[in-house]
């Protein structure tokens, strides 16, 4: 009998839907022992009933629910509560879903401050009510990761995550297990290139100057991006981008890792190892623009990033 398979996306862009099309021939050996009863991206099937006659969510029983993207608004939060009391296990796929991802970045202010700037002081918009449209769902409170709603089992991260992953916790989910995880280890521990432990110090380079290397050479022969002066978050980042083999993937394009695939473990605190990191290297940490963003680019979730307290007048 096929394992039944339920997914759907929430605060999502579909990267994370291409990327499980993307795990190519071995999806074929998956797929006559999976079925697929519900995937809005692929599968027309619908949330009240094919006719839309229906005034309950009609989602499928299944044993594996795979949801991508984070929660922002009421629909999402009750998609993900029913998909959770419909499967045995579920599957985080993608940083939105495993930390809130880049939206998760809308943490930093408060919802009103953001209709506010929408709606009414962007320059490129004439100053509007919020629109009120009974039909489109109200935000949450905040951007949130999937396991601060429901129970996670399987966090499957990256942005995209890496196909050879998916297949990977599919067929664990296969032999019966419950639980599937990549081993903790650094960005910086699959990375080849020189390191000698200290920079040319200072302020922290933009990457709107080149990098220094000969592109007819190896990696091998290339030096840390953090040496050089720039900000790569390779020290403080989980691992896996490149799949099962090779080297990660913003390396191997010669610019700096962004953090996509989040922290190392969790509970892990990537801002302040990341100053830790830069400061070992005789890099200060203060002259990085915009760095609370930038640090916590991929995980606003989890209270990462909150709106800052009004500062008192001066
Ligand atoms: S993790 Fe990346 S690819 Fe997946 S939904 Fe979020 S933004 Fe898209
Ligand atoms: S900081 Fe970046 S360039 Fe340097 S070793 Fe780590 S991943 Fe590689
Ligand atoms: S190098 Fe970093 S940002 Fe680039 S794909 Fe890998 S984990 Fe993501």
């Amino acid at each position: 009998m096929p394992v039944k398979v339920s997914e759907d996306w929430l605060n999502a862009c579909s990267g994370c839907e291409i990327s499980i099309l993307n795990i190519g021939d071995p999806l074929l050996d998956l797929l006559p022992q999976l079925e697929f009863v519900h995937m809005t991206a692929l599968v027309d099937h619908k949330f009240f009933g094919q006719l839309g006659d229906q005034t309950a969510l009609t989602l499928p029983e299944a044993t594996v629910a795979i949801v991508t993207g984070g929660v922002r608004n009421e629909e999402q939060k009750h998609v993900l509560e029913e998909m959770r009391k419909r499967a045995k296990i579920l599957i985080a796929l993608g940083s939105c879903a495993a930390y809130g991802g880049v939206p998760a970045q809308a943490n930093m202010w408060k919802n009103e401050d953001i209709f506010e700037t929408v709606f009414r002081k962007s320059i490129t918009t004439e100053p509007a009510a919020d629109p009120k449209d009974p039909n489109v769902p109200p935000w949450t409170p905040t951007c949130m990761a999937v396991d601060e709603m429901v129970k996670v089992d399987i966090t499957i991260p990256g942005c995209p995550p890496h196909p050879d992953w998916i297949a990977d916790a599919l067929t664990a989910v296969l032999e019966g297990k419950t639980a599937w995880a990549l081993p903790e280890r650094s960005v910086c521990d699959t990375c080849p290139v020189i390191r000698e432990k200290k920079s040319g110090g200072g302020a922290i380079k933009r990457v709107l100057e080149n990098l220094d290397f000969n592109p007819e050479e190896g990696l091998d022969k290339m030096r840390c991006i953090n040496e050089q002066g720039f900000f790569c978050m390779g020290p403080v980042t989980l691992a896996g981008c490149a799949g099962k083999t090779g080297v990660p993937r913003c390396i191997q394009a010669r610019t700096p890792c962004r953090g996509c695939f989040g922290p190392i473990r969790k509970g892990a605190k990537p801002m302040v190892d990341m100053m830790g990191a830069l400061t070992s290297v005789g890099l200060d940490p203060k002259t990085l623009v915009d760095r609370r963003a930038i640090m916590n680019r991929y995980i606003g979730g989890h209270k990462n990033l909150a709106p800052l307290p009004a500062r008192p007048p001066r």
